[in-house]
């Protein structure tokens, strides 16, 4: 491709709505513009880069024996309404009405519509297993929609829905799916992490996210330094349950009440009282809408509030809001603490064995000094703690976790039967009977994807993009092409990687070397070939994007560097 011939706009400065890197990358590049909040055009090269990343997926949906198929962006209410969905997704759920004033959404995800297409077509055990994908344009109603292409509103995505007979057939579809996965992250050459996660509310017995690793990613996970087992840090489990250190021979002191003005957060009070965080209890207000629970930690960690979810048996969690808070404390947020509460008080095990510690005490601008356990009702212990380095891994004996933050690009559930039942998938078994069909459901963000791919990799020029997805393998710059010598050769060599099925981007535009040499690495190719003055001796140099290693090299060997080993 000739760049005078394509259309990439790039840009010297980030727009300024543009927080993250990728999304100020892709602006500047070129790829995506932006026409409302959180929905974009794919330029011809961001495009390009998107369709890399389907092709790769798709051979590997395919190679997996899933089978393509294309479902409505626009989906009937009456489906979302029968598995209830309609009432309980809230607002990101896109409603629309038609001429006739019957109700649509824009899909977000598409369980509806293919698990009603399978109950009307699939009838017997013989047509089981199958597994169906499509590649398609969603929509989401996000409140902010930031970050360009990692959190859109409308956005392309890849999901996949398993039909199987049994639990049995079920987990080797997601086996299937699993290792499928893998395969794709490895072929963009992505470095990633397979994470145990939390069902949340679309329920199923297991699921794991795919994390690209990035040090601006949004997830924290925990992965073994010894096994590798990795998990979403609201699922890391936490094994210990003593904490030596909380032990003392010290006595008990009697409570002191003391004034603590305006000094809410664990940092504060222990700087304003000057004591360390490990003598200080949190105390955190949470619940389901209805019911409330007080949980403590020890003030040198956070609380799961996953692991409180799931602890609560409830749904769904959220932090008391500034009423409820009140409600059961008499006191604003920020001076909660375990003595004399109106709620359930459940712990976390980081505070067995502490004595004389500081809490909240319900009651604005104060805290308590020297509370001990005797002095409020007793409470039950559980494991309500985020993991943090260094804690033991719970599937091996030696090893211990380590932090990274990730991108979640791809999330894989078990469903079971909460779609089937509610549409009425079943199917005729070998044995006469009638029965349920058994799902799992499987997504790739693809735009988040190339998102995750630029937050992964770049530096301070741009992107560096990993070969088998990069738009074009190679970016051939003429330093001057108005001279007829570097135009020549720049010409013969464009014509010789076109031959060899080399995607080349060839920068004929009249402009100074630099602003050519910035945007090679701005783009970020994987190759750059500057033809300049040493086209006289025959030489070019070979630069490669990622390590920055140049190269001078023979114009007549450019092929053992390109396309030879
Ligand atoms: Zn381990």
């Amino acid at each position: 491709m000739r760049y005078s011939k394509y259309f990439i706009p790039t840009l010297k400065e980030s727009p300024a709505d543009a927080e993250v890197i990728s999304h100020k990358l892709m602006i500047r590049a070129g790829m995506i513009r932006k026409v409302a909040a959180g929905i974009y055009t794919y330029l011809p090269l961001g495009l390009k880069f998107i369709r890399k990343i389907e092709n790769i997926v798709r051979e590997e949906m395919n190679n997996a024996g899933a089978i393509e198929l294309l479902m409505p962006s626009i989906i009937p209410a009456e489906l979302w309404q029968k598995t209830e969905r309609w009432y309980h997704y809230g607002k990101e759920l896109l409603r629309i009405k038609d001429r006739h004033d019957r109700y649509f959404c824009y899909g977000p995800t598409h369980e509806e519509v293919i698990t009603d297409l399978v109950s009307k077509e699939i009838k017997s055990y013989k047509q089981l297993p199958v597994n169906f994908y499509q590649i398609q344009t969603k929509f989401r109603d996000e409140i902010r929609p930031r970050f360009g292409l990692m959190r859109g509103r409308e956005f392309i995505m890849k999901d996949a829905y398993s039909f199987d007979r049994d639990e049995e057939g079920a987990e080797i579809s997601y086996k299937k799916m699993y290792d499928a996965y893998c395969k794709i992250f490895e072929r963009c050459q992505l470095e990633y992490r397979v994470v145990e996660a939390d069902t949340g509310a679309i329920g199923g017995s297991f699921s794991h996210e795919f994390m690209v690793l990035a040090n601006t990613g949004e997830d924290v996970i925990v992965t073994c330094s010894n096994c590798g087992y990795s998990a979403n840090i609201e699922k890391a489990e936490v094994l210990q349950k003593e904490y030596p250190e909380n032990y003392s021979d010290e006595p008990e002191k009697p409570i002191e009440k003391v004034y603590t003005p305006n000094v809410k957060s664990i940092e504060d009070v222990s700087k304003y009282l000057n004591v360390p965080k490990t003598k200080i209890i949190k105390t955190i207000i949470l619940t389901d809408g209805e019911n409330v629970v007080a949980t403590l930690v020890r003030g040198d960690f956070d609380i799961n509030i996953v692991k409180v979810k799931n602890v609560m048996n409830w749904d769904i969690i959220y932090f008391a809001t500034e009423e409820t808070v009140k409600e059961v404390t008499n006191a604003p947020s920020g001076f909660a603490g375990p003595i004399g509460l109106k709620c359930k008080i459940i712990a976390d095990y980081s505070i067995k064995g502490m004595k004389n510690f500081v809490v909240g005490a319900n009651e604005k601008d104060y805290h308590l000094k020297n509370v001990n356990f005797k002095d409020f009702s007793e409470i039950e212990f559980y494991d309500l703690r985020n993991a943090v380095e260094g804690d033991k891994c719970p599937k091996c004996s030696n090893g211990v976790y380590k932090i990274y933050r990730g991108i979640e690009v791809g999330h894989i559930f078990k469903l079971g039967t909460k779609y089937s039942e509610k549409l009425n998938a079943t199917y005729l078994d070998k044995d006469g009977k009638e029965k349920l069909i058994i799902m799992g459901c499987y997504g790739i963000g693809i735009g988040r994807t190339a998102a995750a791919t630029i937050e992964q990799n770049h530096d301070k020029d741009g992107m560096i993009l990993p070969e088998p997805i990069s738009p074009f393998k190679v970016y051939l710059l003429p330093v001057n092409y108005n001279d007829e010598n570097i135009k020549k050769i720049a010409d013969e060599i464009y014509e010789k990687l076109k031959n060899k099925n080399i995607e080349v981007l060839l920068d004929d535009r009249d402009e100074r070397a630099g602003k050519k040499f910035k945007d090679a690495d701005l783009l970020g190719f994987p190759y750059r070939i500057n033809v300049g003055k040493k086209v006289k001796d025959g030489k070019v140099e070979l630069i490669n994007r990622k390590t920055k290693e140049v190269k001078e090299i023979e114009i007549a060997k450019i092929e053992d560097y390109l396309w030879k080993n």
